[in-house]
């Protein structure tokens, strides 16, 4: 049995502005600790992403909630997906709708074998029967499937899904007309990760490529600090100069 103390809370919560709220899980490794956005609008809420699924995110965030809320998978690892079975309105890009509704732990990296959930990166437990080895993703059918080009209308803000495959074949993006992006694991300021068995390299430049040409004021990524225009454009620009270099994927294809 572990000795790691039990937590009073599981999550964070941080007000970033009048419409946003982050949401965090610090208990767990800030490595791979994901952000979790509560956008509020005036005739509906979305939800992008929602965490390992180890503590009730809906029961956390019931206060904050006045009005219909989407749930949103930014894609379908677990640290993202890994609440979506509690809430009933569900949406996620149908390249993972599959991998969501049958609750697949390969596609969300946490077979035992993936070693991607390990007790180390527990420093305090979310409740007392918690253990490592039970971790799997929640089946969950969606209830939307997202594609490019869709429009989440909220009322006084919309948002515009963006298809951003290459770190996994299901990622979106949402951007509004104030050019705010929520990236999701496609651009953060940290280790990007595209060798997992879903990314595909040639799609992450292609869609950092096309992100290059989009206007952004505010990124709000699925992990770590959030960032502004300029830092966007370089942490693109540095990855694509890395991948250029002779002998890397890229050149290969
Ligand atoms: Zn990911
Ligand atoms: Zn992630």
């Amino acid at each position: 049995m572990s000795t790691k103390p039990i937590c009073q809370s599981w999550f964070v919560t941080q007000k970033i502005n009048d419409w946003l709220y982050l949401i965090s899980e610090p208990h767990y490794y800030w490595w791979n600790r994901a952000n979790l956005w509560l956008i509020k609008g005036q005739k509906q809420d979305l939800l992008l992403d929602t965490g390992l699924g180890v503590s009730s995110l809906r029961q956390h965030i019931a206060s904050l909630i006045d009005k219909p809320l989407l749930a949103i998978a930014s894609h379908i690892h677990f640290d993202h997906s890994g609440g979506m079975h509690e809430f009933e309105q569900r949406a996620i890009h149908a390249a993972e709708a599959k991998a969501l509704q049958t609750g697949d732990d390969y596609e969300a990296l946490c077979t035992a074998e993936q070693g991607w959930v390990l007790e180390e990166h527990f420093e305090q437990l979310p409740h007392a029967d918690f253990t490592v080895t039970q971790y799997t993703l929640h089946a969950a059918e969606p209830t939307q499937v997202l594609a490019e080009g869709d429009v989440l209308d909220l009322g006084d803000r919309a948002f515009e899904v963006l298809h951003l495959p290459g770190h996994s074949p299901g990622c979106i993006g949402l951007y509004d007309s104030n050019q705010n992006l929520f990236s999701g694991d496609v651009v953060y300021d940290g280790e990007l990760l595209d060798q997992l068995h879903c990314s595909h390299i040639p799609t992450y430049i292609q869609t950092y490529e096309r992100l290059q040409k989009l206007p952004v004021d505010t990124v709000y990524p699925g992990h770590y600090h959030i960032f502004g225009r300029s830092r966007y454009q370089q942490i693109m620009a540095e990855y694509l100069e890395s991948k250029r270099k002779p002998g890397c994927p890229s050149e290969q294809v």
